[in-house]
């Protein structure tokens, strides 16, 4: 009986002949010998207990399943709208900062030398500069993020006393960054002054004792409290720290160089402001509504960030060659505003006109296949990365509504796409919002969408 029914088991290639397949070589470029074959062996054996034969494409799809898409790190395309998008990578880097870290990535720099005198140098003198001329501060200092320009400002001004926060500024900015374990851990005692909502300047003066160090000012990036709410001038309170002789710091997180006016945004308080205010330390990101690379900036006095830079912590925090090389990129960028709108892609992206948004939100829908059945819908795009949450940015969406999937099920296919498809995921609906996609990844965009439905 057996002799007679053909055994499909028999058709099954062995291992090494797969390994030898063309269809196996990205595979293993991308996964590695080992578990690309530790995921054939895999599915061999699971053809075997099956009844199914062998079709290439198929194993070969399913190993590559096994295998995930997260090789490593790796281009996606962002259709979320969200323009500093954290678990994206926050800002795409402008083409001159791209240039910048290639050409210092590939060989040797002038780091730490100064090339006049030949002696050792100062790895920020370049990007202290040109902060000093962007912002009227009179000395800067670059750490690897936001969250570490607040800890060495704090470690550097506020060790051993106390630092004296409004309870309306007690802020979590997200993954886990939360202004009472900052404190704390930069070796300060937190004293809360004021109310959630109504905060004075008599409050501050009232907790000012012996171990006071430094009064400071969160920006709440991420959340407002609107309604019967009240804060001090700002530029009153660094007054207040240094008659009483205390130090004052400025979070101010996103760090907008440019006048956001200009995009139809909310007026948000930008560098120039916080230092004018006459802040002893201001903290920002690189990586916000800078437009640069993770980086934190320090911009300040003199004296103070010359005890930041002496404080051990600088140097686990200081920032590698590439970073600076970006940062000071895009800062020669902020020098003309008109010249960062236009080459500074979270600028640029910010920016863009309702016009536009809807000729590539049209173009994209058309590249599209039937069974996307997709529609083009009016919505807003986020300035994300904890900036200007109540900013609303008109867009032109493409709304997918595929027969047979739920929209998890298909943005998790579009997920699986080469490169990833990130779509927004809404009250049901998949929606991909042309603002964070390229003009050249609109084609890109359409052929995850045809692979996902394939
Ligand atoms: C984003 C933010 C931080 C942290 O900055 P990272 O660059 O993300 O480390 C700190 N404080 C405020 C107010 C922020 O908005």
């Amino acid at each position: 009986m057996d002799a007679l029914v053909p055994d499909p088991r028999r058709a099954l290639p062995a291992l090494h002949r797969l390994l030898a397949m063309p269809e196996c070589g990205a595979l293993v470029r991308v996964h590695g010998r080992e578990r690309a074959a530790a995921a054939m062996r895999q599915q061999l054996a699971a053809l075997r207990e099956g009844s199914e034969g062998f079709d290439a494409g198929e194993f070969f799809a399913a190993v590559e399943q096994c295998l995930g898409t997260r090789a490593g790190l790796g281009r996606v395309l962002n259709a979320t709208g969200v323009v500093l998008h954290t678990n994206l990578g926050r800002a795409p880097l402008a083409a001159a900062a791209i240039a910048a870290m290639a050409e210092v990535a590939r060989g040797y720099c002038a780091l730490e030398m100064d090339l006049q005198s030949g002696r050792r140098g100062d790895r920020f003198s370049g990007a202290a500069a040109l902060l000093c001329e962007l912002t009227g501060c009179e000395a800067a200092l670059v750490v690897n993020n936001g969250a570490a320009a607040v800890l060495l400002a704090l470690s550097a001004v506020a060790a051993g006393g106390e630092a004296i926060v409004s309870r309306g500024e007690l802020v979590e900015i997200g993954g886990g960054f939360r202004i009472p374990e900052v404190v704390a851990q930069g070796g300060a005692r937190l004293v809360e002054v004021g109310t959630t909502n109504r905060t004075r300047l008599s409050d501050y003066e009232r907790a000012i004792g012996a171990e006071s160090r430094v009064l400071l000012r969160v920006h709440p990036s991420n959340y407002r409290i609107l309604g019967f709410t009240e804060a001090p001038d700002p530029a009153r309170l660094a007054t207040l720290a240094r008659e009483r002789g205390l130090a004052s710091v400025e979070d101010l997180g996103s760090g907008a160089l440019l006048d956001l006016a200009r995009l139809g945004l909310p007026g948000e308080r930008g560098l120039r402001e916080a230092v004018a205010d006459g802040f002893d330390l201001v903290a920002a990101s690189g990586d916000k509504l800078l437009g640069g690379p993770q980086a934190g900036l320090l911009l300040g006095r003199e004296d103070a960030i010359a005890r930041c830079a002496r404080h051990p912590l600088m140097r686990a925090l200081r920032p590698d060659k590439a970073t600076l090389a970006a940062l000071e990129a895009t800062l020669r960028l902020h020098r003309d505003p008109e010249l960062a709108l236009r080459e500074v892609p979270a600028l640029r992206m910010m920016a863009e006109d309702a016009e536009a948004l809807s000729r590539r939100a049209q173009s994209l829908r058309a590249l599209l296949p039937e069974t996307a059945r997709a529609e083009v819908a009016k919505g807003d795009s986020l300035v994300g990365g904890g900036a200007l949450p109540l900013a609303r940015l008109r867009t032109t969406l493409v709304a997918l509504h595929p027969d047979g999937l739920t929209a998890e099920e298909f943005a998790a296919r579009l997920r699986r796409s080469h490169p990833p498809l990130i779509a927004r995921l809404e009250r049901g609906r998949v929606l991909l919002d042309p603002r964070t996609l390229a003009e050249d990844e609109i084609a890109e965009a359409a052929r995850a969408v045809t692979e996902a439905l394939a």
